[in-house]
């Protein structure tokens, strides 16, 4: 396997030469498909998928991307071309699957607070791996629609294994006063219930304890606390077939040296510790860990402008295309794609769009830039794009994905035809109508205005 002595994909070739992803030109792909622009790397994305794989080797396993990290159809069917399930939070994520990997449908599992009986439905006819359940409300909305169609449903309980992650509170999900899962102590009951529907196949146990998480060691503690479950089970009569480990493990966003590989033998091993006894199949929900470092958002610099003591870069991305420093205060590495001499500046990096929050790095140390110079915002992979809008009625970035020397545009830009369509409008006939009173509106409102004003 290729070894990066970088966590990015992101390099450049030659001293002075722009950033290139792989082999390829960011200046050359901004010429070609505008900015702001995402571009991945497929390499990345699948040597990082192997680094799961190969350090889980000894027992057997699924690497469940998570599709929410980034759900573009051409990274889902790449990753499902190297063996990878996929870990879905919607029937729309289901979708997704279906049209970019249908072979890969027995390899999903379906997580999520809020199942509706529509996505069971899809879900169970389309033969999923198992729904991971997360309140036994759900679990009899469950077995009734498994009852309807007659089929079998193969279920985990998604269990809240009460410890905690150091994270952002947003994304922390393991503790007993989050809506997620089932707590732990009650678990045991469900089984047993269930056990009695035949509809319900007792299939797994799943944890998700939240995201960014760095260390290894809470993914231990959860892991042991559903071991122990799992024995308790057997004793019971109750054999599991599967252990869903979640996601959630985090990367170094501060740090382009981060050793991404040593950090996945530290968490595979960690999970094994916990697991020992365990002789079933080992389930993964990465996203972050294997998409964020792949990706950057490249974007042209509009204006610098001086506010009193502060420099303020103005780019023609904004939060729109990229929420996470808006949203969680995200720290995302910002370097110029052409690097120019002469000295750092401290400046704002901030988008076109009408809120303060819309901003991409505060006070931070920057190297010269010049308005029609490219940036890169680096580890953007992963709830980048998956968490983008319209807001401002700004059309969404194109997607590149790079494999080798070839770089493939996987998703166009978006147009203002594209945001228009879904809305109301007038009719031809009318929009005359209303150009009629727009104008003696007009006329009316001229006559009425006073004398110099
Ligand atoms: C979001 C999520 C994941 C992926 O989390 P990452 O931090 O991106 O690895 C996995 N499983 C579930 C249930 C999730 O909600």
């Amino acid at each position: 396997m290729a070894q990066h002595s970088s966590a990015r994909p992101f390099h450049h070739p030659q001293p002075g030469s722009a950033l290139a992803c792989g082999a390829v030109s960011l200046e050359a792909l901004a010429r070609r498909y505008g900015t702001p622009l995402y571009v991945y790397s497929a390499d990345h994305m699948v040597e990082r998928l192997a680094l799961f794989q190969q350090a889980l080797a000894g027992r057997e396993h699924l690497v469940c991307y998570a599709v929410k990290a980034n759900s573009a159809l051409a990274i889902l069917n790449l990753l499902a071309g190297r063996g990878a399930g996929f870990d879905i939070v919607s029937g729309g994520e289901l979708e997704r699957v279906l049209a970019a990997a249908p072979e890969a449908a027995g390899r999903v599992v379906f997580s999520g607070v809020g199942k509706t009986a529509a996505e069971i439905d899809r879900a169970l006819t389309a033969g999923i791996l198992e729904f991971n359940v997360e309140s036994e409300a759900e679990l009899d909305l469950l077995a009734a629609r498994a009852r309807k169609l007659k089929m079998r449903a193969r279920f985990a309980l998604r269990v809240n294994p009460d410890v905690f992650a150091e994270t952002h509170p947003y994304i922390s999900t393991g503790l007993r006063e989050h809506k997620f899962g089932i707590g732990i102590r009650r678990a045991p009951a469900i089984y047993k219930r269930a056990a009695r529907n035949r509809w319900l196949e007792a299939h797994g146990v799943s944890v998700h304890i939240g995201s960014q998480i760095r260390s290894a060691e809470p993914f231990g503690a959860a892991l042991e606390r559903v071991n122990k479950l799992v024995q308790q089970l057997r004793r019971q009569g109750i054999v599991l077939k599967t252990v869903d480990a979640g996601g959630g493990l985090g990367i170094d966003y501060h740090d382009g040296s981060f050793d991404a590989e040593a950090k996945a033998a530290e968490y595979a091993a960690a999970l094994e510790r916990a697991l020992s006894g365990f002789e079933g199949r080992l389930l993964l929900e990465p996203g972050r860990f294997l998409v964020a470092q792949a990706g950057a958002l490249v974007t042209r610099v509009l204006y610098v402008k001086q506010n009193g003591k502060k420099t303020f870069v103005v780019t023609d991305a904004a939060m729109n295309d990229l929420i996470r420093p808006a949203l969680y205060q995200a720290w995302h590495e910002i370097v110029p794609v052409r690097p120019r001499a002469g000295k750092a500046r401290i400046v704002d990096v901030v988008g076109p769009v009408c809120e303060s929050g819309d901003f991409f790095a505060r006070d931070r140390k920057l190297q010269p830039v010049e308005p029609g110079d490219l940036l890169a915002l680096l580890d953007a992979g992963a709830y980048g794009m998956a968490q983008s809008s319209n807001y401002n009625t700004r059309p969404r970035p194109a997607e590149v994905l790079v494999e080798g020397a070839k770089p493939r545009l996987i998703r166009r830009r978006e147009t203002l035809a594209d945001l228009l369509a879904p809305e109301w409008m007038p009719a031809k006939a009318d929009s005359a109508a209303i150009e009629r009173r727009r104008l003696s509106a007009l006329a009316l409102s001229a006559r009425r205005r006073p004398l110099g004003v």
